[in-house]
């Protein structure tokens, strides 16, 4: 879903962006602050976000006086309103005008409170549905962020160069451990913190000691917790890349999960579980964690996954890489994803194969400059070289931008360990990541026609019948639309049809648990 902003240019400042102040939050049900606020004086014309259907609320005493527009791809919220410049029930194009702001209900100024729910609504998510809206209002050029193994330096050129980008989100490996607080050294950014116990071995133990194991491996980790906590890391990570072998071991690691999120999530810390490896968790598997990952998703986290390929960042497309995409539609539920470790690992390949046997193994992208990329991979013939890496990474990159519930995806790696040297992401690399997400992007047209079905209620000239009976882009109409039915002809059927079609997503999500 992409909106056009509700306020025009120049007449606002952020005030509030989405997830902050979670203790004011957290007693309203919410994870943090579940909108973004835009200062502005009262009396300033605020415009639909999106093609949908505007509802006056019923006067709330947080909201004030507000409006919901709604369609089929989503739901948002414009609040603490002076007055509406639309009829209740209206069908409304995005960019038309349909309130003027104010500072009406719980507010410490005039502002807008704007909030964005995209359908399927995430019940779970920690914020009821409610996702941040500022991605929405800008083309997001990349999901790219960038992976810490050793602590960055403040002061060094490519740490000033992600400082000043748009870059948005960091994984740290013990960023309790860095010079400079996480706050400060990346101010914009969102830090994601995975804490070293020495050595996969040593954590595998807790997992396979299940709830237990969770809490003496919290117990373990407690104080540093705080720590980063303290330091302003935003996300946190478990265990790095456990494999359940077998049922009894994929019991336990889902009740580790489950007690582990439900462990860290109130210290304010979001917990992104699995970290998986890349091809894991088995698909079978997948349904087993559910439970663990809606306890992640109610403190604001979710799930981090690592994707490789080789010899090219997306051999195995959809079953290495992009697999996420098989992961969210087994599980039936649309987590936050992290991508927290990709790029190219000789470790996929099978060297005891035919077409391999006898060649040297190669590891990460800079082991695989000797080796000529065949015409079939579509990059050229030649070397590996940074360039082509880039290219492989930015396609990738494109890819996941695709899915609004990809977060970000941090190459493995900065700043690496001896093991890890021919990972390298340089500065060099960085630059090239912080140009993709700085292009300008082209003005968005100033009615984008989104929702077919809204089109067609306004084309069949129906609308003032609709009224009560106005939910009608319900699954169903959705489902037909998908088989390709024609938009005007649904809009008919489901008006025509005396029971009408009340909204039920919210009671149907119950029902499922989700
Ligand atoms: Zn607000």
């Amino acid at each position: 879903m992409r909106l056009t902003h509700p306020l025009g240019p120049g007449e606002w400042r952020v005030s509030q962006r989405f997830g902050e102040n979670p203790a004011y939050y957290q007693p309203l049900g919410y994870a943090g602050h579940e909108g973004v606020d835009f200062a502005c004086s009262v009396g300033t014309p605020v415009y639909a976000a999106h093609d949908g259907l505007a509802v006056h609320m019923p006067y709330s005493s947080g909201y004030g006086r507000y409006l919901r527009i709604e369609n089929m791809e989503g739901q948002t919220t414009y609040a603490h309103l002076s007055a509406y410049t639309v009829k209740d029930n209206t069908f409304v194009r995005a960019g038309e005008r349909v309130a003027l702001s104010g500072a009406t209900g719980t507010v410490t100024g005039p502002h807008l409170h704007f909030g964005v729910r995209p359908k399927p609504f995430r019940w779970n998510n920690g914020y009821k549905g409610f996702v941040d809206p500022e991605p929405y209002l800008e083309e997001i050029m990349s999901k790219l962020g960038v992976h810490y193994q050793g602590p960055p330096e403040l002061g060094a050129e490519s740490t000033e160069l992600v400082r000043n980008s748009k870059i948005r989100y960091i994984k740290g490996i013990d960023p309790d451990n860095w010079h400079v607080p996480a706050s400060e050294m990346f101010p914009s950014q969102r830090v994601i913190a995975r804490l070293w116990i020495g050595g996969d071995g040593v954590e595998i133990d807790y997992l396979l000691r299940g709830a237990a194991g969770a809490d003496a491996y919290h117990a373990r980790l407690k104080s540093r917790y705080e720590r980063v906590k303290a330091q302003g890391c935003w996300g946190i990570l478990g265990p790095n890349e456990p494999h359940a072998w077998n049922q009894d071991e994929l019991s336990q690691h889902a009740a580790f999960w489950k007690r582990w999120a439900a462990l860290v999530g109130p210290m304010g810390l979001r917990p992104f579980i699995l970290s998986a490896g890349v091809g894991w968790p088995d698909y079978p598997q997948v349904a087993a964690y559910k439970e663990a990952i809606v306890v992640a998703m109610g403190f604001g986290g979710g799930v981090e996954l690592h994707e490789y390929g080789a010899p090219s960042v997306m051999d195995g497309d959809g079953h290495w890489t992009l697999r996420y995409r098989k992961f969210v539609q087994l599980l039936g539920l649309k987590p936050d994803i992290i991508i927290g470790e990709c790029g190219i690992d000789g470790g996929v390949i099978p060297w005891e194969d035919a077409g391999w046997a006898g060649q040297r193994r190669r590891k990460g992208w800079l082991d695989w400059r000797d080796w000529d990329y065949p015409p079939q991979y579509g990059l050229g013939q030649g070397n590996m070289n940074e360039e082509r890496y880039w290219r492989q990474l930015s396609a990738y990159d494109d890819e996941l931008c695709k899915d609004d519930y990809v977060l970000a995806a941090t190459p493995f790696v900065t700043c690496p360990n001896a093991d890890w040297k021919t990972f390298d992401v340089p500065g060099s690399l960085i630059r090239r990541f912080v140009a993709k997400h700085a292009q300008v992007v082209a003005p968005q047209p100033v009615l984008p026609s989104t929702d077919p079905l809204t089109l067609a209620a306004i084309a069949s000239g129906k609308v003032g019948q609709m009224q009560d009976k106005i939910r009608w882009w319900t699954e169903e109409g959705v489902r037909r639309l998908e088989r390709g039915e024609d938009a005007l002809a649904i809009f008919r059927d489901l008006v025509d049809r005396d029971k009408g079609l009340l909204y039920h997503a919210e009671r149907r999500a119950k029902e499922l648990g989700l």
